[in-house]
């Protein structure tokens, strides 16, 4: 047993003795702290995490590796608080439900996982699916499969009808009429039992539909459709479990009830008022805007054919309005953290919300902000991903010139790192 050990302690010290370090060397290095960009920089990455960040270029010694990022702006691993990995929008896709099995939509994730990662994104939330995006986190996290660190709120929690009932449009007899279980709550105690049994199934966080909702078969996009009571209940349920809750909101009345009941987000707030700005402040709670669905659904709703009949009016009636009041919130100091709803739209271009954010009035370096410590502080995950930093995990990227002088460099990512593994190389 003693020889043993004295092996093993050997063959360690000359394995792990000099662990190859990577140092990267970096011409402009975004400080999401400070907002500001720090020229001539290196990181050096150990194992899984950042060990050091130094300035001017310092030298690897030989057995260690060097990656050169002279003519590249480098920057934390972005992250989008929401996407849907699950699904990608296409003409008459509300078919889809009815012919696809789990492992369709699982393999189809993967390629969506894939191309978010590779666009940059290392982290992201996913905001909603059947369940299958709780597979895909775990497969992304043991290694087997490439894509982002995943947040999931499993399937998110509607009532009864309303956005996200799984069964809404649906035939009377298919109808059924599903509970907590499936996510559909009426009531504080059903509000409880279907925050815990998304506990059970294995989710990160709670997402409730607070409002009606564009692309579900029903009627209205923005109508009230939970109770404040019920808010309550699902937030005070998701404490004991400490998940933080979303919450999914167009209209005005849903939004105010979702902030006093103590959401941590509203997501899209299309037709936030000065009423539940100041609320927002107040409470202190996140808006994520989603400029990108806004506008790309107004559009695909433009082509005949590419939305239910129930769905187009309602499309070319919120997504434009979204921007506007992405505006407003942002001037009047509303907190944003940054998500696309990528999937409503083609995954990959979740970018294209800088470039939004940029043309209402925000700064670049404060929409990169909201993609990185802003939403790292959101998810509660502050200590190990948002932002360059020793001990943090090596979530790092780099993109073609600089984007604080052409946004759309945010477009161009030439390099991917997550958690020191390297998923694009220069
Ligand atoms: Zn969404």
């Amino acid at each position: 047993m003693k020889k043993l050990c004295i092996v093993a302690l050997l063959a360690g010290s000359s394995l792990l003795g000099h662990a190859q370090k990577t140092f990267l060397h970096c011409g402009q290095l975004v400080d999401v702290k400070a907002g500001k960009i720090l020229t001539s920089m290196t990181i050096i990455v150990d194992g899984k995490t950042i060990s050091d960040v130094r300035n001017g270029y310092v030298q690897p010694t030989p057995t260690d590796k060097l990656i050169d990022l002279k003519n590249r702006t480098v920057m934390p691993g972005l992250i989008d608080m929401h996407v849907h990995l699950e699904g990608e929008t296409k003409k008459g896709g509300a078919a889809d439900r009815f012919i696809q099995n789990p492992a369709d939509i699982a393999f189809e994730s993967l390629n969506y996982a894939k191309r978010t990662l590779l666009t940059g994104f290392t982290t992201v939330r996913d905001l909603g699916g059947s369940g299958v995006n709780i597979a895909l986190r775990n497969a992304i996290a043991k290694g087997q499969v490439a894509g982002p660190r995943i947040f999931t709120s499993g399937k998110s929690i509607a009532t009864t009808g309303g956005h996200a009932d799984p069964t809404n449009g649906f035939r009377k007899d298919l109808m059924g009429d599903p509970g907590p279980r499936e996510g559909v709550i009426n009531g504080s105690a059903d509000a409880y039992q279907a925050v815990r049994q998304r506990y059970k199934e294995g989710s990160d966080c709670i997402k409730i539909t607070a409002t009606g909702g564009v692309l579900s078969q029903a009627k209205d996009g923005s109508n009230a459709q939970f109770t404040e009571e019920e808010v309550k209940a699902i937030v005070g349920a998701a404490k004991d479990y400490g998940f933080k809750v979303a919450a999914h909101a167009h209209g005005a009345e849903g939004i105010k009830r979702a902030v006093r009941g103590g959401v941590n987000s509203i997501e899209h707030g299309t037709f936030l008022d000065d009423e539940g700005i100041s609320l927002m402040k107040q409470y202190g709670t996140w808006l994520v805007p989603t400029i990108t669905a806004g506008k790309s659904t107004a559009d695909s709703a433009k082509i005949p054919g590419y939305y239910t009949d129930i769905v187009t009016p309602k499309a070319l009636a919120t997504g434009p309005q979204i921007q506007a009041t992405f505006a407003k919130a942002f001037k009047a100091g509303v907190k944003i953290a940054f998500g696309t709803d990528a999937g409503v739209f083609a995954h990959g271009k979740n970018w294209m919300e800088f470039v939004y954010m940029h043309e209402a009035g925000m700064p670049v370096i404060e929409a990169i902000q909201s993609a990185t410590v802003g939403a790292a502080e959101l998810l509660g995950a502050s200590e190990q991903l948002g932002s360059i930093e020793k001990g943090k995990l090596a979530d790092i990227i780099a993109v073609e010139g600089d984007p604080v002088k052409d946004v759309k460099a945010m477009g161009r990512v030439s390099f991917v790192m997550k958690e020191g593994k390297v998923f694009k190389p220069e």
